[in-house]
């Protein structure tokens, strides 16, 4: 079926508007496109749904499950986990959303522990489920801070900490041992940690000298993002828990003949196939490689930053440079997201020196 010439113009006017906003992506941690996914199309004509638990096989046979459980295990073994369980989600929020919802049902009395640097789908999540919670001070790197957790730890209740590998705004990553060493210290036995890797669990464990964030720690669960350093067209994610802590969520629905430990029922399956298609197409070499090539680019443009000597900062294993705020004409252009007199530039795979030189060139100006 075809649209009627007015409206059709109304799509072709979005198209233009979308490319060219994509041309000029630096604000935010989204890939733009990458040319992984076009030769996916075809899959539009299904309704792909995954509901229910992508370890059980579900009624509803247009389904992507198959391809789930291999990403899942791609995932899971890029992060160190055997006995697991997880599915893809709609994002990062899902997953932090269901990572705290098991906390929660381990232990109802406890509290949550989370940086004032922290993504705000935390916050939204401990209000959804009305978990205790408690704000920590960050540090001005943007890391959780260790002294005023400490002093704030409750030893008489059970410990939930979120813990950010990767601050949204200056990509900072809380020190997990330090965390655990002061947990020790307090002799908080009851704990659950959550670990948000949105954008940096694709980034980390493919560098070199750089901390070290899977399951041999005693982590419970880790939600990424898919539509952000693999620059999925679709928002997506996917959350990984250790396998006994869902059990006490599940229950069977027969309706869908699977059981629900998910938080969305009907899932996007497309996107599954995305990520199956992204983790096949790039490998792990290639994921590297994408990786090595955006730290390089974020040193190419620290260094010219420099040399028009605009303030910037970032932090270490980091692909954000955290830039003093520019003109509004161009932190619209360049899709910037600010915060106070700061705002930063999230160096993704998509981002080429080319257009660092331009931006720097308009900052200059
Ligand atoms: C982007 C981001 C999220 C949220 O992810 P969505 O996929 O947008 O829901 C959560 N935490 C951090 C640190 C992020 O950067």
């Amino acid at each position: 079926m075809k649209l009627n010439p007015i409206d059709a113009e109304v799509l072709d006017k979005l198209y233009i508007k979308l490319e060219s906003s994509s041309k000029h992506l630096l604000g935010y941690p989204c890939c733009g496109s990458i040319g992984l996914y076009e030769d996916l199309a075809r899959f539009l004509k299904f309704t792909i749904n995954n509901v229910g638990d992508p370890f059980m096989k579900s009624n509803y046979l247009l389904n992507s499950m198959d391809l789930e459980l291999e990403v899942l295990r791609f995932f899971a073994s890029l992060f160190k986990i055997n006995d697991y369980w997880g599915y893809v989600t709609n994002g990062g929020t899902e997953g932090n959303m269901f990572g705290l919802y098991l906390a929660r049902e381990k232990f109802p009395e406890g509290i949550v522990y989370y940086s004032e640097d922290t993504h705000y789908s935390i916050r939204k999540t401990t209000k959804i489920l009305r978990f205790d919670n408690c704000l920590i001070s960050s540090l001005r790197n943007g890391e959780i801070n260790y002294d005023d957790l400490k002093s704030k730890l409750v030893v008489s209740k059970p410990a939930v900490l979120n813990l950010n590998i990767g601050t949204t705004m200056k990509g900072a990553i809380d020190n997990v041992e330090k965390v655990l060493s002061i947990l020790d210290e307090l002799k908080i036995r009851d704990y659950y940690i959550h670990c948000d890797t949105a954008l940096f669990g694709m980034i980390l464990p493919f560098l070199k000298e750089s901390p070290k964030i899977d399951f041999d720690l005693p982590i419970n669960s880790l939600a990424i993002s898919g539509h952000k350093f693999l620059g999925s067209p679709i928002p997506c994610g996917v959350v990984l828990c250790r396998k006994n802590v869902v059990d006490c969520i599940r229950s069977d629905v027969e309706y869908i003949g699977s059981s629900d430990a998910t938080i969305s029922g009907s899932r996007d399956g497309f996107s599954v196939i995305i990520l199956w298609s992204a983790i096949k197409k790039l490998g792990l070499d290639g994921i590297k490689q994408l990786v090595e090539n955006c730290m390089a680019v974020t040193e190419y443009a620290e260094k010219k930053l420099k040399s028009v000597s605009w303030p910037c900062w970032k932090n270490d294993h980091s692909n954000i440079l955290i830039i003093n705020k520019p003109k509004q004409e161009l932190v619209r252009k360049w899709s910037l997201a600010t915060q106070g007199s700061f705002a930063h530039l999230v160096i993704m795979p998509h981002v080429t020196r080319q257009m660092i030189d331009e931006f720097v060139s308009e900052l200059s100006q």
